[in-house]
């Protein structure tokens, strides 16, 4: 089981839509996969179609009140995609963490026997460096981080890269950050292309900055409001192309061998019998 968290305390950068969409990719590859939303905000959990008035335990119960997860987790409509969902209650997380004993360590607890059911546990944080988040970088073993291509990209990084250093040196040393993600990309604009330069100059090679970049587009910011993933709500986007590629490269990192499954096959048509309707082209299901 490898579990990534999807961190950046700058709000509106596209955590949650990754978070969701790579937490789809890798479920219609037939990877087990939980989707935790640490975020009081609740994106996560109703953008794959719950109803958070519904839901009357959540990750709340699970981190203060130490509620097992058997009873917590609930199923979506994609197999192999289970969500840990985010209700009412966590708002008031972050406040009644505060003078708990060991409160970081809290939702690290929960997950840690959750091995043997799923290959992914996905993370989606808050956009805050608190408690929750906290909670979000010591239950990971690595992080990914959005950043939207944009004015002011790079602000706040330096002050996300000083926690994860005190995470590594105190609660969490094999914590690492699996890569950074420009989203909401524009290759054709300046702009984009200086802030992609200026991420990678303020890595300066030290992480990896994806080869994949996440294109603006508007399939990407609807799917949510039908409940779904872009890989079940449109698969054929430029939005669900990226995705699918960013879930490959995330898979390679843990799966040296991984091969990405063949392209769909579609039969040659053969001439129909003289008088008779051509035949539908067969494409063969992954
Ligand atoms: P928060 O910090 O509030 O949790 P976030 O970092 O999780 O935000 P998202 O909610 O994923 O960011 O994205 C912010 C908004 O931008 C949403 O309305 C989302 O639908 C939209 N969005 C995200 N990525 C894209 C994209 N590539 N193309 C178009 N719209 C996008
Ligand atoms: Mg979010």
């Amino acid at each position: 089981m490898k579990t990534i968290a999807f961190v950046n305390q700058k709000g509106g950068v596209g955590k949650t839509t990754t978070a969701l969409n790579v937490a789809g990719f890798m479920a219609l590859r037939g990877k087990q996969v939980l989707l935790v939303d640490l975020d009081p905000q609740g994106n996560a959990t109703t953008g794959i179609g719950l109803d958070r008035n519904e839901i009357t335990v959540g990750t709340y119960e699970v981190i203060v009140e130490g509620a097992p997860l058997e009873r917590t987790i609930m199923e979506t409509e994609i197999p192999g995609l289970r969500v840990l969902p985010a209700n009412r209650n966590l708002p008031g997380c972050e406040i009644e963490l505060t003078p708990m004993i060991a409160r970081e360590l809290r939702l690290r607890k929960a997950i840690e026997h959750c091995g043997e059911y799923f290959d992914f546990i996905l993370i989606d944080c808050p956009p805050s460096l608190g408690p929750l988040t906290l909670n979000g970088l010591v239950a990971a073993d690595s992080l990914i981080i959005p950043i939207q291509a944009e004015f002011y990209a790079l602000e706040g990084l330096s002050q996300l890269l000083q926690t994860f250093h005190l995470v590594t040196a105190n609660l969490n040393p094999d914590l690492t950050i699996q890569g950074i993600l420009m989203t909401m990309f524009d290759g054709r604009t300046n702009l984009a292309r200086e802030v992609q330069a200026e991420v990678e100059n303020f890595f300066a090679g030290r992480e990896k900055v994806f080869e994949t970049k996440i294109p603006r587009n508007i399939r990407l910011a609807e799917a949510p409001s039908h409940g779904k993933p872009i890989s079940h709500y449109a698969p054929g986007s430029l939005g669900a192309m990226a995705y699918s590629d960013l879930t490959e490269e995330i898979l390679s990192a843990f799966e040296p061998e991984y091969v990405p499954p063949p392209e769909p096959h579609v039969e040659l048509l053969k001439e129909p019998p003289l008088g008779q309707p051509p035949e539908e082209p067969k494409i063969t299901e992954l």
